[in-house]
């Protein structure tokens, strides 16, 4: 199914990785108002959100009430293997898990320096490719885990279009998020 929505890759490698996450059966779409809502009318218990820290400690798209748990964590490079997260999965039901990255991302810069001297068409999809590269780490990794009904996430800040992509496995691609309030 085509949408207006998706957004193309530009590099074969970021599509092959693609292809690959979208193949993982708990990866699916879910945006930030669907998170939200899904805390706040307690049809999700709980859910846990890694994001990079240089977004700084405001991240934007992501429900701040009080009331509901979601755990928060951020590292350089929305790193699942650093400390605490997957001690979380393991004593939590968690059912929402979301890696969070960021356009023009220092650690993904740093860290791909190599690759993107050899795909140059990498450079401004770097930031959703190394989301789903986590998210291809944390199934890799979580197979120890009592993750029956986890489902996994990847959303990427795009602060210049001032909007949240959002991974559909569908499509393969990114979408700008659905809902409406994102966009505000
Ligand atoms: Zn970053």
């Amino acid at each position: 199914m085509l949408s207006s929505n998706a957004l193309s890759w530009a590099s074969a490698e970021a599509q092959s990785l693609a292809r690959e996450v979208s193949k993982i059966s708990s990866v699916s779409y879910f945006d930030d108002v669907q998170l939200s809502d899904a805390l706040l009318a307690g049809q999700a218990q709980a859910a846990c959100l890694i994001a990079c820290s240089d977004m700084g400690a405001y991240l934007p798209y992501v429900c701040s009430d009080p009331t509901v748990k979601l755990h928060v964590f951020q590292n350089f490079g929305h790193s699942c293997l650093a400390g605490g997260v997957f001690e979380t999965m393991a004593y939590t039901a968690i059912e929402h898990f979301i890696v969070y990255g960021h356009f023009d991302c220092r650690y993904a810069k740093d860290r791909d320096a190599e690759l993107l001297e050899k795909d140059p068409s990498l450079r401004e999809e770097l930031e959703r490719y190394n989301v789903l590269r986590e998210l291809r780490t944390f199934a890799d990794n979580a197979t120890g885990l009592p993750l029956k009904n986890l489902k996994l996430h990847g959303w990427v800040h795009d602060k210049r279009q001032g909007h949240l992509q959002i991974f559909d496995p569908g499509l393969c691609a990114f979408v700008i998020a659905k809902s409406p309030q994102s966009l505000s």
